[in-house]
């Protein structure tokens, strides 16, 4: 087994900026080559030819695996940490190597505070964290029989939308879902509303927050509702296939804001160092303008890719065009260049 703690002592020339093929790859290889570094790409053989054709935001290098859960074999760890590989991790790479198996198995270092991950991948702790730091969050039902109005349940762990059950009532949700299961499932108020999903960039070089863009995800088929009013016992479908820009009211930036400074604040008692780098909550405002948040993601989210030269937000931070994917690099350029690179990975 590979040395559990690595000692960070990379030289900013030779880091290679490194990620799974996947979910918001592109950009960061993308910003990473604006910043100077060298990117290496881990894919499928399937993606090999995709991931070799964009003249701009391919990498450097592909290690082309079997699945992306080899990426936790031995050989393929050693020699990332040859390559001088800073992993960035993303939706697919927690999903596809294992939230568990990241913090047992895996010694590539990372960018971000790998000891978030237990928080993120549950939706108990999720809220127990938004909680503490003041959010306002969706009524819980741990049965079935407490339900007093409309719902959605979800099975655990982020499924990209999949398997969402929504119902009016008790009575409909115990008709919708399969009863062996009922344990797998969360149920929660149904938030009526537009929904708002702010992505956050916590500096630790630069100790400030930042709003770099929001999005919406485009979800089939419930976000295409409407066409559908001549069928209308059709259950909706959850599935995120895609994003929408969205810029919002300037008078509610300030609660995005209070949002975002309450999850790192709390962040640094719950799992010390805290939370830092990307990050997101997904959430509905509602008409009398509250937001009420239903998700934290600890990482880059897929929504940024709507922004690879600079969202809405990002000038007002930078002069340079600012993607998330850039300011992960530009956080990693920074703190290498004053000795910092140990604070800013795990
Ligand atoms: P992922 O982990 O990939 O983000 P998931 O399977 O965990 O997805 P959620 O993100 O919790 O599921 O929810 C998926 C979608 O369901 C949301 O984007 C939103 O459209 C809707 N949704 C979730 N919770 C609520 C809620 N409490 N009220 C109204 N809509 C909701």
């Amino acid at each position: 087994m590979i040395n559990k703690r690595i000692k960070i002592d990379y030289d900013k020339e030779k880091i290679a900026i490194t990620t799974i093929c996947s979910h918001s790859s592109l950009q960061i290889f993308h910003g990473a080559r604006q910043e100077g570094f060298r990117t290496i790409g881990i894919c499928t053989k399937e993606q090999e030819r995709l991931y070799s054709s964009f003249p701009l935001a391919s990498p450097d290098r592909l290690i082309v695996v079997e699945r992306f859960a080899d990426l936790l074999q031995e050989n393929i760890q050693e020699e990332l940490l040859r390559e001088n590989a800073i992993i960035i991790p993303h939706g697919s790479f927690v999903e596809y190597v294992g939230a568990t198996e990241i913090l047992s198995s895996f010694s590539v270092p990372l960018f971000g505070n790998k000891a978030v991950l237990p928080w993120e991948s549950d939706r108990a702790k999720q809220r127990e964290w938004m909680l503490s730091a003041e959010i306002a969050v969706p009524k819980a039902y741990s049965d079935i029989a407490a339900v007093d109005g409309p719902v959605i349940a979800k099975l655990s762990g982020a499924k990209g939308g999949r398997g969402l059950v929504s119902a009016r009532n008790g009575q409909e949700l115990a008709n919708k879902l399969d009863a062996k299961m009922l344990d797998q499932y969360t149920i929660q108020e149904y938030i009526f509303g537009s929904r708002y999903y702010p992505h956050y960039f916590y500096s630790q070089i630069r100790s400030r927050l930042e709003i770099l863009g929001i999005d919406r995800r485009d979800e089939t088929d419930i976000d295409e509702l409407y066409r559908y009013r001549d069928f209308i016992d059709h259950p909706p479908s959850y599935v995120v296939v895609g994003n929408q820009p969205l810029v919002v009211r300037e008078s509610l930036l300030g609660k995005i804001m209070k949002y975002g400074e309450g999850l790192v604040e709390t962040s640094r008692r719950l799992f010390s160092p805290g939370l830092f780098g990307p990050f997101c909550l997904e959430m509905v405002c509602t008409a009398d303008m509250k937001f009420v948040a239903f998700e934290v993601s600890a990482r880059i989210v897929a929504g940024t890719n709507l922004y690879p030269l600079g969202s809405p937000y990002s000038p007002y931070y930078f002069t340079e065009a600012m993607s998330t994917g850039r300011r992960i690099a530009r956080e990693i350029r920074e703190a290498a260049s004053q000795n910092r690179l140990d604070e800013i990975i795990s």
